[in-house]
């Protein structure tokens, strides 16, 4: 089955056709600067990759474009439409009613928008994306994957936040978790790479990228997980704060005259790793290159990272009453050597030792600890657009 995977932004969309048979890509690419002017880039698998400008008011347009890229007699993967049998969206918040994959309908689409409260800068997004789809290829399923469905397994006591009953019967105010397909798809592919009991078995995956967040792995259930009501919870991130005492937040708005949503987006945007290292960057490859040129506010942001990383993984450990593997992933788990040591120099009561040769290696997957090392720390490459692609082709089988 050729599946169609979509992950519309507010500005953006983000786009793969995948043989579902095969799990390959056959074209992927994104449309950039919807609304404002318009730019598509298209690269089949193995081909030349091409950008157009060409006008995109809305996602309508985008996404015709995209389809028209696709048959494309010359460059298409295509034939004709006809061939994709299904498309796959992601959507960020799924709120409390949507708590795992589901195929578009009403029903669903209307709890999509409930939840844009939660989700301000995404849902709508996706909704948009999601009913240009359905105008654009009318009958075709379409199946909406929720970033927050992997974290709805979370038992009460972990889901729950210590504030008046109320708030979470009036606004289900509650820990949701994101990065779910991602967490979702890098616990299954650690557990078959190790070949442990999908039902007896304890897993951390550390998803380290721009966004970052951990959750906990229990019987391939989440238990646990970082992110809460929304991503601006856990750990340290590039440009976001992770957690802290939110006493802090009147105190600067009281002291800077700043109000809650400035607060907010500082919080969100200006924090992280970019504030520690003074402004420098959000990417660890710069803060990689500047610590080692003696950059002490750039050691100064690597280490706060790390040292959060490696506390949230002992939290996991007693939420688990135990780990059996540790995985990495996302853009910095999966290339920053640097970062993995460092989380591991905590962890050493566990029993981990780390392999230094193998932990040169990025972008790939591979087994990070020694043999005798008492849990097993690997590298797995996330791909959310397969593990889209996955739960899309399970729903239209299974209806
Ligand atoms: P997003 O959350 O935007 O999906 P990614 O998972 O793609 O983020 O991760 C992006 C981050 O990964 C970059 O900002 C950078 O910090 C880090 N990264 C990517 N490649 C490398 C590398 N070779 N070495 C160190 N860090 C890297």
């Amino acid at each position: 089955m050729k599946v169609l995977i979509i992950n519309c932004g507010s500005s953006s969309l983000k786009y793969q056709i995948i043989d579902s048979e095969s799990e390959q890509v056959e074209a992927k690419g994104i449309c950039e600067r919807i609304g404002l002017d318009g730019r598509l880039t298209y690269q089949p698998t193995g081909g030349e990759k091409e950008v157009t400008d060409a006008p995109m008011p809305t996602h309508n347009e985008a996404i015709t474009l995209v389809l028209k890229a696709l048959v494309n007699p010359k460059t298409g993967v295509l034939k004709s439409l006809d061939e994709i049998q299904a498309i796959g969206h992601r959507v960020l918040h799924g709120g409390a009613k949507l708590t795992e994959s589901r195929i578009v309908d009403d029903e669903v689409i209307a709890a999509i928008d409930e939840a844009s409260d939660l989700g301000p800068l995404h849902n709508p997004a996706n909704l948009i994306g999601i009913r240009a789809c359905q105008k654009l290829m009318p009958g075709k399923p379409n199946v909406a994957v929720f970033d927050t469905s992997f974290g709805m397994t979370l038992p009460e006591y972990a889901y729950r936040y210590a504030i008046p009953t109320k708030y979470y019967d009036k606004y289900k105010i509650r820990r949701y978790g994101f990065h779910g397909t991602s967490h979702s798809f890098v616990s299954k592919e650690t557990i078959k790479f190790l070949g442990l009991d999908p039902d007896n078995s304890k897993v951390i995956v550390c998803h380290l990228g721009n966004g970052a967040s951990i959750t906990a792995v229990k019987n391939s259930k989440c238990v646990d997980t970082s992110m809460g009501l929304t991503p601006l919870e856990g750990l340290v991130m590039g440009t976001r704060s992770g957690d802290l005492d939110p006493a802090i937040l009147q105190y600067i708005c009281n002291h800077e005259k700043i109000d809650i949503n400035e607060m907010l987006r500082i919080l969100n945007k200006e924090s992280g790793v970019m504030a520690l290292s003074n402004g420098l960057s959000s990417d660890f490859r710069d803060l990689e290159e500047a610590m080692d040129n003696g950059n002490t506010a750039a050691g100064l942001a690597i280490d706060a990272f790390c040292y959060r990383v490696a506390k949230y993984v002992g939290a996991y450990v007693a939420a688990m009453n135990g780990v059996d593997a540790i995985t990495f992933t996302g853009g910095i788990g999966e290339n920053a050597g640097i970062v993995r040591k460092k989380v591991l120099a905590h962890l050493g009561y566990l029993g981990i030792a780390m392999d230094e040769e193998q932990n040169m290696k990025r972008g790939e997957r591979f087994i990070l600890s020694t043999k005798d090392s008492k849990v097993t720390v690997s590298v797995i490459p996330t791909n959310e657009e397969l593990a889209i692609c996955r739960e899309t082709v399970a729903l239209v089988n299974a209806q």
